[in-house]
């Protein structure tokens, strides 16, 4: 092994504790999306103190932030860092377990000073991956232009080093029709309410006619006051997921669609709201995914087989599509947890929790180090990516 990755596991073996303090104070401390003021304090103060240039509220999020060090002209290697937690049960997704492994990757390749090939390390922080889109807005904010590759771990009960994400896009249908009484005068009543459930049954016939890892789901969020009045309002949200991107706008305008004729059928007026939270697509990319493989391999980590049925969405998907990103997935939690549940955000703060978080840290710090000393790497990385489009 090259004497830079040795430095690396040494780097983070001697930061084990911090790094563990680090995501412990996160979990012990959950904080929904967009208000993880305390995680960012912690994560932007850890980076400073190792070397790292920061800059706190990027692309105007407050609780966003990019952390840089750099060694000369060179590709720029983004590591990605989710901190939010879910409400009511807290850190059940692990997040604080990917912020401390990106801090410590990227602590660990400002350990290696003059040693690290040229370029630029930023430890990116991202809020509000759960339904906020943190991602999406400093997509849109510039935040990754000019970085060459993004990579950032999930934990799971498993190594799995790819597992594909669904496209997500969330739609509001709002229909509007006349009140009546419902037994007086029902004929003077237009049934807001019998709109949503056309829509549920159309988009129930829609469903046997798209791909099987297509999903579609929805409620209902408002459906009238009482039943002796015809609803004048009524609405209902839906949820529609595809694997590719083109395929995901294809079938919301086929949702979209089963929500039109509803309102045709029923005399109402419809309002679609479209909401800004779009999740793309994770764009597979294959150079990248066996780079952190062949650094797994070095640790002897074992790989376990791709999920292909049990697929969910991510924002980091949308920074998938504009630079190539991997998102592996690092075993915190014994066999069989699922994710979002009291077991895993027990988990989180495991012994198995700590083994996940600093063999993530050396992985993703050991395949940043090959990502700036072979530049054919890179240059794979991107002809894989423009081919994909
Ligand atoms: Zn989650
Ligand atoms: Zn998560």
């Amino acid at each position: 092994m090259s004497a830079g990755k040795d430095d690396i596991i040494k780097a983070v073996d001697r930061l084990a504790t911090d790094l563990e303090r680090l995501s412990h104070k996160i979990h012990d401390n959950p904080e929904l999306g967009y208000q993880e003021v305390k995680a960012a304090g912690w994560l932007t103060e850890f980076l400073a103190a190792q070397g790292f240039k920061v800059e706190r509220g990027v692309a105007g999020v407050e609780t966003a932030f990019r952390a840089t060090i750099e060694t000369g002209e060179g590709p720029t290697i983004a590591i990605l860092c989710e901190y939010d937690a879910l409400p009511g049960i807290g850190h059940a997704c692990g997040h604080n377990v990917i912020a401390a492994a990106g801090a410590g990757a990227g602590a660990a390749l400002a350990a290696l000073k003059q040693q690290l090939p040229r370029g630029r390390i930023q430890v990116v922080g991202t809020p509000a991956e759960e339904g906020g889109g943190g991602k999406v807005r400093l997509v849109h904010g510039g935040v990754f232009k000019g970085v060459d590759a993004a990579m950032m771990i999930h934990g799971w009960d498993k190594w799995i080093p790819q597992q594909d994400l669904l496209g997500i896009v969330r739609v509001g249908f709002e229909f509007t029709g006349q009140a009546a009484h419902a037994s007086a005068d029902p004929w003077e009543g237009v049934n807001a309410l019998d709109a949503v459930i056309q829509t549920f049954n159309n988009v129930s016939m829609l469903r046997q006619q798209v791909r099987p890892q297509c999903r579609i789901h929805g409620i209902i969020t408002h459906g009238g006051a009482a039943p002796n009045i015809i609803p004048e309002f009524a609405a209902a949200t839906f949820y529609v997921r595809a694997p590719k991107l083109d395929e995901m706008w294809a079938l919301h305008r086929r949702v979209v669609a089963c929500a039109e004729g509803a309102a045709k059928a029923t005399g109402c007026t419809l309002k679609v709201v479209e909401q800004d939270n779009t999740y793309e697509p994770m764009r597979r990319n294959q150079t990248l995914l066996d780079a952190f493989r062949a650094n797994m391999a070095r640790l002897g980590l074992p790989e376990a087989p791709e999920v292909k049925d049990r697929l969910g969405s991510s924002d980091v998907g949308n920074v998938s599509q504009v630079v190539p990103t991997i998102q592996p997935l690092v075993k915190i939690a014994p066999d069989g947890t699922p994710i979002h549940s009291r077991a895993f955000e027990a988990a989180a703060v495991s012994p198995l929790a700590r083994e996940g978080l600093l063999a993530a840290a050396k992985v993703m710090a050991m395949t940043a180090f090959d990502l700036l000393a072979e530049p054919g790497l890179l240059t794979r990385a991107h002809q894989e990516f423009a081919a994909a489009k």
